[in-house]
């Protein structure tokens, strides 16, 4: 597929080793669909042929990661990986401090605890799972002053991820700033469908923090996916490199909070990092009772190396191209099938829009749990429900939220999937689209009390 100067794409690296795939019938998937209680959570790996259920920690590494891991200096204290990485993400990030933790959840436990106080408000653009809920577990109320048309899966603004500065402006009017312990900006808002910020806006938003002393601390999960949007779509900055957009983003702000398993291309990790000497002692001080000694916090120090080598990496050009790329391929062939999906084409996943696409289905039939098991039935694709099951039960009236998006969202894993996978997908997307009218909901045969959506199980309706 063709970019904007008229040349196509292709993947910035050739396979060396392959992990071989089970080819199942329809039968076989009969069965371990029925048995998984139709979720895709509960399905096993081996049954799966292509397996689209997020892009967190399954990405490939390359070769040099690999080597890295042979490099692992494995000493309790002071390791030569820590060095490695703190002197990469001092480098591209440009923070002055560094706290490894076993993943994104971990660096977030730390960040909370340490900077919110029980009443405080901590406005972010768009929740995420884990990182609303330690808010919270410190004592914290999630405010979400994400722009309005973040919440409308038509709108096609390029910069959805952007934060409303009025919404701040009216949250600090209503419980005053000094209640405001920080700002929580995640880039490519995974909510949202993977949607990106603007300099402009964090430059905005900046200058607001700076009048009011609140820190901005950046979920950097995917944040140089961020940058190649702002790059691509941001006037004054198509001839800057993304690690100098990176950079500029990270100079903006005053710290972060990071799940390596995504943009840095490792299987597990995560740290935090900051300027502020003070909070920086209380992590490392945190870490060392909750993950692990402060220069390994939680991880191996292989896989610290591939951590700093996946970074490297992560920076290039070439490899967005490809890995947006790889997304924007596969949602621009399921819009041309005339299939519903949330615009515009986002950095990690492709969303479909259930309701459009089963409008025979009423919500409480949870039609993109049925999508996403018809999806599995039809090619052994796994997907992930993100509607009215994950978004749980109203605990004041006890009824499902039936909230206003609808989705099933399709991951992809970094440098893992061939451009015919692609092609593969659209082909049992357009299948199923095809059929639609055909398809029957599911109710709900048992209902965890918590995170539903993980192990809920389902049977077909008559
Ligand atoms: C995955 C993710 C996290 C949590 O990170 P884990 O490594 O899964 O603990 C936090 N924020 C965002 C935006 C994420 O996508």
């Amino acid at each position: 597929m063709k970019d904007k100067t008229g040349h196509s794409w292709a993947e910035p690296y050739k396979i060396k080793m392959v992990e071989l795939l089970r080819m199942t019938t329809r039968e076989e998937r009969e069965q371990a669909i029925r048995e998984a209680g139709y979720n895709t959570f509960l399905l096993r790996s081996r049954d799966v042929y292509i397996d689209l259920l997020t892009d967190s920690g399954t990405s490939a590494m390359s070769d040099r990661q690999w080597a890295g891991l042979m490099m692992g200096d494995e000493a309790y204290a002071g390791s030569e990986n820590f060095y490695n990485l703190q002197g990469a993400i001092q480098e591209y990030y440009g923070y002055k401090y560094l706290v490894p933790t076993h993943q994104g959840r971990g660096a977030e436990h730390l960040m909370s605890q340490i900077l919110i106080k029980p009443g405080d408000y901590v406005p972010g653009n768009m929740y995420f799972t884990t990182t609303r809920l330690h808010q919270e577990m410190a004592g914290g109320h999630f405010v979400d002053v994400i722009v309005d048309e973040a919440h409308d899966p038509a709108s096609p603004h390029p910069f959805k991820g952007n934060v409303d500065i009025a919404k701040l402006d009216r949250l600090v009017a209503e419980v005053g700033a000094n209640h405001i312990p920080y700002i929580s900006l995640e880039g490519c808002v995974n909510m949202a469908g993977g949607q990106p910020f603007s300099m402009a806006n964090l430059k905005d938003l900046h200058d607001w923090c700076r009048q009011h002393d609140i820190p901005i601390m950046l979920d950097a999960t995917r944040t140089i996916e961020n940058a190649w949007f702002i790059r691509r779509r941001e006037e004054g900055y198509a001839d800057k490199s993304i690690r100098e957009i990176l950079r500029e983003i990270c100079d903006l702000t005053d710290g972060c909070t990071m799940s390596a398993k995504k943009d840095l291309l490792v299987n597990i990790g995560g740290f935090f990092a900051c300027n502020d000497e003070e909070v920086f002692l209380k992590a490392q001080n945190m870490v060392v009772v909750y993950e692990g000694l402060h220069t390994y916090g939680g991880l191996a120090g292989r896989d610290m190396e591939a951590m700093a080598r996946g970074l490297r990496e992560a920076v290039l050009q070439e490899h967005q191209d490809a890995r947006i790329g790889q997304v924007r391929y596969l949602g621009v062939h399921l819009r041309n099938a005339g299939v519903p999906i949330v615009r515009p084409i986002g950095s990690h996943a492709i969303f479909l829009d259930a309701k459009m696409f089963l409008p025979h289905l009423d919500q409480d039939q949870f039609p993109a749990q049925t999508l996403a098991a018809e999806l599995y039935l039809e090619a052994g694709i796994r997907s992930m429900e993100r509607g009215n099951v994950s978004a749980g039960r109203d605990p004041e009236t006890g009824q499902n939220r039936r909230p206003a998006l609808e989705l099933v969202r399709l991951t992809l894993p970094r440098r893992v999937y061939t451009q015919a996978h692609m092609d593969v997908v659209v082909e049992a997307v357009a299948s199923v689209y095809e059929r639609r009218t055909e398809i029957r909901g599911l109710e709900m045969a048992y209902e965890p009390e918590y995170l539903r959506f993980f192990q809920a199980r389902f049977q077909p309706l008559e």
